[in-house]
């Protein structure tokens, strides 16, 4: 019930204003978020470098209002993809389509995306398609077949599916044959009873059934890491939930997979503790480090998976 409201809460304009104004919100949206600035990010990446795990960059931003927004926002990840370059850390970059125009236009969409796929290409970096709400499935799954059918490798490009979707499991069967990287998230947004799972347990049955599909391409194929941290390999398990990821690690056992064929994923500002615990098992971890000013939807959705988290923040603003 919280859950529906705080993610309805998300997309309400008038919330948006009222909350990112707040002066406790913006200091409790610091705990998911990692700075407005590149250089924030940056510094974040870097002390997740130095503890042995990767990341990846998502210049907050999502549903541009028009396309001038639109192109302002693939300006700004081409430069995050500069900065990367620049200083050498061990990061790729996540973006969401409707902050490139896929809500406005699917040709200023595309064009933005080739702009940023050309530009991860030359930096032998790789551009992770996050996924959005069901409206936008088709046309995110389909807008990553084109640049492939374009000629873009799968080690410039991948993207993400989401195990409440009933659709999931024909969608990762249909990419891992074609080789994809795929991320397998749980789902950060409401969705209509006709298109997703509604109890956990569903949801966390598909998700290993996901991962297994991931697996065993991934021992197919023998894709690995690469060397400089940037590009994942085939199966990126991207998740919090200690159960799923000891299914993930049983499973890739089973399969044959060295530890080095599959990452797992967190978020910044959750389960830290878990993150370099399974980085000294010696697996690949990559953290999904968010910053900008475009926070709002974002810090939201973070609230929503936790409804505990809010009764956090205010008493932790009450003790201060
Ligand atoms: C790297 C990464 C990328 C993602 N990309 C996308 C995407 O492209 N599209 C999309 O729809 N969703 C995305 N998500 C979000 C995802 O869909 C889930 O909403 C989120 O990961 C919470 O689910 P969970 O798998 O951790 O499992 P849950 O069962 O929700 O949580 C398991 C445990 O994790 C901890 N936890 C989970 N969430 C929080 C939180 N907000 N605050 C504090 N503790 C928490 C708690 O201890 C909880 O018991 C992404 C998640 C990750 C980790």
């Amino acid at each position: 019930m919280l859950r529906t409201f705080l993610i309805d809460l998300s997309q309400a304009a008038w919330a948006q204003d009222l909350v990112t104004r707040s002066k406790l919100a913006r200091q409790a949206s610091s705990r998911f978020v990692a700075g407005h600035t590149i250089q924030d990010a940056l510094r974040v990446v870097t002390t997740l470098n130095d503890m042995g795990i990767n990341a990846t960059l998502d210049q907050l931003g999502e549903h541009t209002a028009n396309s001038v927004a639109a192109n302002r926002a693939a300006d700004g990840i081409l430069e995050v993809l500069d900065e990367l370059r620049k200083a050498g850390v061990r990061s790729n970059i996540s973006i969401k389509l409707t902050q490139i125009g896929l809500g406005l236009d699917e040709n200023v969409c595309r064009a933005n995306l080739m702009r940023i796929l050309e530009r991860a290409r030359d930096h032998a970096n790789f551009v992770r398609i996050d996924i959005e709400d069901s409206p936008y499935t088709d046309r995110t799954i389909a807008l990553y077949n084109e640049m492939i059918e374009r000629g873009f490798a799968g080690e410039t490009v991948g993207m993400a599916l989401q195990s409440y979707l009933f659709r999931s499991e024909a969608d990762a069967r249909a990419l891992v044959a074609t080789g994809a990287r795929l991320r397998i998230v749980k789902g950060a947004y409401q969705e209509p009873l006709d298109v997703a799972f509604a109890a956990k347990a569903d949801v966390d049955a598909s998700y290993d059934t996901l991962v297994s599909i991931l697996l065993d391409a991934s021992a197919a194929h023998s894709s690995r890491l690469s060397a400089d941290g940037r590009v994942p390999p085939i199966a990126a398990i991207a998740t919090h939930d200690e159960t799923r990821i000891a299914f993930a690690r049983t499973y890739a056992e089973k399969v044959g997979l060295p530890k080095t064929g599959l990452e797992f994923q967190m978020l910044y500002g959750i389960r830290r503790d878990l993150q370099e615990q399974l980085a000294r098992l010696g697996y690949p971890v990559r953290v999904y480090v968010p910053f900008g000013t475009h926070w709002y939807p974002y810090f939201m959705r973070r609230l929503a998976e936790r409804p505990e988290n809010i009764w956090f923040f205010l008493s932790n603003s009450i003790k201060k």
